[in-house]
């Protein structure tokens, strides 16, 4: 019986477990909190990812040992992995923890990224701010997400978007997780890569998704994407040469905005991902599934498409299920948490055989929700 360790037990642990069951697999979640939801499907240790004494009991009930959350320091990976095997490998998250190494990384691997800074002072923060010109986003470099630590600078904002606030709101934090300043980029569309890659070096991804965010947090994505087949396998291409050059092991995904034709990589999240939820009814195989398999050295299995599938994110209460479930295409998942702004709790999934059913669909269940501004842009681009 072979037991997948997970760091961090959220949703994203929860619906690994689910989806490796049929595997025949067992977990072990470990998270810093009690309520953790993957807690309700696997067996959970509560403690710090920084506590040796917690992490050693995770490692000698583990044969593998994997992460819903990148946050997770990587010395404590690294201490993991020298007793067992831990994918993707230390490196690997270390990268994908600091903005600043991640964008020189898409630099040094030939893939376009938007002017960036670091910056460790108000002074530099000026400078770099009219080196750029325009509209720029201070960030910080570690343990940002979802929006979460950034702040937009606007020449024409006022006081409110000026580099004195940005430097009042996230200055603070220069010296313990540091800062990066970015040219805000108008991009006209947003777009991950999910891909995986096995322990042999076999690289597949899914077709690629176009996602919409409010307030900085995913709120719906559409796959396959509406982009043409050179720019799709040119983003993919970027995925795979990231992929092999941190010898990434598992699922990932690559967010990239699409501006005037052209890519410019954000950033990678090193496991599955919020926009790849619609692969659990929307393809062949599931990221959870494959990334798994990826971990364990099994065969990964096919990343094709069933169709058309949308994606919405729950954020802050289930909305009701019924509108939903009245759906022949409608696929629903509570995630069992409690209600909390700003969290998120679920999502759902409508898959159609073609682009006009999805829409239609949409319309439906975003009426019946009182969500049509959530469904809007999905509907819109379907509808083209
Ligand atoms: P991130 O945490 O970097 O993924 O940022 C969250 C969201 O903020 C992104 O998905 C974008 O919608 C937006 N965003 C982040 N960085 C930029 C940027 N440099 N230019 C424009 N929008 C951005």
């Amino acid at each position: 019986m072979t037991t997948v360790g997970i760091l961090g037990g959220g949703q994203l642990a929860r619906m690994l477990a689910l989806s490796g069951a049929p595997l025949g697999l067992r977990f072990l979640v470990m998270d810093t909190v009690a309520d953790a939801c993957a807690g309700q499907f696997a067996p959970l240790l509560v403690g710090d990812y920084r506590d040796e004494s917690a992490l050693a009991e995770f490692a000698s009930r583990v044969d593998v040992a994997t992460f819903d959350f990148e946050n997770v320091p990587a010395e404590s990976a690294e201490w993991l992995s020298a007793r067992v095997p831990v994918f993707p490998n230390p490196r690997a998250l270390a990268v994908t923890q600091d903005r600043l190494v991640e964008k020189t990384l898409f630099r040094g691997l030939g893939i376009p990224v938007g002017p960036f800074a670091a910056v460790s002072s108000r002074g530099e923060l000026e400078a770099e701010v009219a080196r750029i010109g325009g509209p720029c986003i201070l960030k910080t470099r570690r343990l940002g997400y979802d929006g979460k630590g950034q702040f937009r600078i606007r020449p024409d904002g006022g006081a409110e978007a000026s580099i004195d606030a940005a430097w009042e709101a996230l200055g603070a934090q220069a010296g313990a997780v540091g800062l990066i300043v970015e040219a805000f980029i108008p991009f006209e569309r947003e777009l991950s890569v999910v891909a995986v890659r096995g322990r042999d070096g076999e690289f597949r991804a899914w077709p690629l998704t176009e996602n919409w965010h409010v307030d900085g947090v995913l709120s719906a994505s559409l796959a396959p994407a509406r982009i043409d087949e050179t720019s799709a396998q040119a983003a993919i291409g970027h995925a795979r040469r990231l992929a092999e050059s941190l010898d990434y092991v598992g699922v990932f995904a690559l967010e990239l905005f699409l501006r005037d034709g052209q890519w410019l990589a954000n950033e990678i999240a090193p496991r599955v991902h919020n926009s790849g939820h619609w692969t659990i009814e929307g393809a062949e195989t599931s990221q959870f599934q494959n990334h798994l398999r990826a971990v364990l050295g099994l065969p990964l299995g096919s990343t094709a498409m069933r169709g058309h599938a949308c994606m919405l994110n729950w954020i802050g209460q289930m909305p009701d299920a019924l509108p939903l479930l009245h759906e022949a295409g409608g696929h629903w998942h509570d995630y069992g948490k409690q209600p909390r702004f700003g969290r998120k709790v679920g999502h759902a999934t409508l898959r159609a055989d073609d682009a006009a059913t999805l829409a239609q669909a949409l319309q439906r269940v975003g009426a019946a929700l009182g969500r049509e501004a959530q469904v809007a842009p999905v509907v819109a681009r379907l509808t083209e």
